[in-house]
């Protein structure tokens, strides 16, 4: 199945398989690609207003759609874009990995802060994985961040892991990263077992 480079604005989705609902189903990729490189290529100049930003976009404003709309919203939620006083500026790949190592996303937020506790372990950790993947960090990083999480939070230190270190535990769910799957069910229930020692 081929993946894309830009998830789908509606569901997040970086291959055909859109989730149930999604009003975005059925779209040309083409065109989603498309939306995200024209935003893209204007904030890449510097720092613009939205109003700008939307009569900038190459085939001129009135090409400026939903679809474009609910791209620059994800890009916005996500953490790639700030407001700042001239306007949205999208963040250098660095900031942008050093923003998204911290999620404050719940339930994620309550993975990230609190650490996991026996129990919890299996979900936590495929859910910080996937956390990583899905905003766009490489392997590399999602290994680096997932470790050192593990030894911050206290998480490595509570055991209860088969595992002799948090590095041959990441890797040992790397099968995660790969495919891409999503955070939130596996994530809501860690929460669930990591309020309970709260
Ligand atoms: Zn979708």
């Amino acid at each position: 199945m081929p993946r894309f480079a830009y998830p789908c604005p509606g569901c997040r989705t970086t291959n055909s398989l859109h989730d149930a609902g999604c009003e975005y189903e059925g779209r040309d990729w083409h065109e989603i690609e498309r939306v995200y490189t024209d935003v893209l290529s204007v904030l890449a100049d510097g720092a613009v207003e939205e109003s700008t930003l939307q009569s900038a976009i190459p085939d001129g404003p009135e090409t400026w759609s939903g679809l474009h709309r609910a791209a620059l919203e994800l890009l916005r939620r996500e953490g790639r874009l700030v407001e700042t006083d001239a306007g949205l500026s999208l963040l250098s790949a660095a900031d942008y990995r050093e923003a998204v190592s911290e999620p404050t996303t719940e339930p994620v937020a309550t993975i990230y802060r609190e650490g996991s506790y026996p129990g919890a372990h299996d979900n936590s950790v495929f859910a910080m994985i996937a956390f990583y993947e899905m905003v766009g960090l490489s392997w590399a990083e999602t290994r680096e961040n997932v470790i050192e999480w593990l030894h911050q939070s206290g998480t490595w230190e509570r055991g209860g892991f088969e595992e002799s270190s948090p590095g041959e535990l990441v890797d040992r769910k790397r099968h995660v990263y790969e495919a891409g799957y999503g955070w939130k069910e596996k994530a809501t229930a860690a929460k669930r077992v990591i309020d309970a020692h709260r």
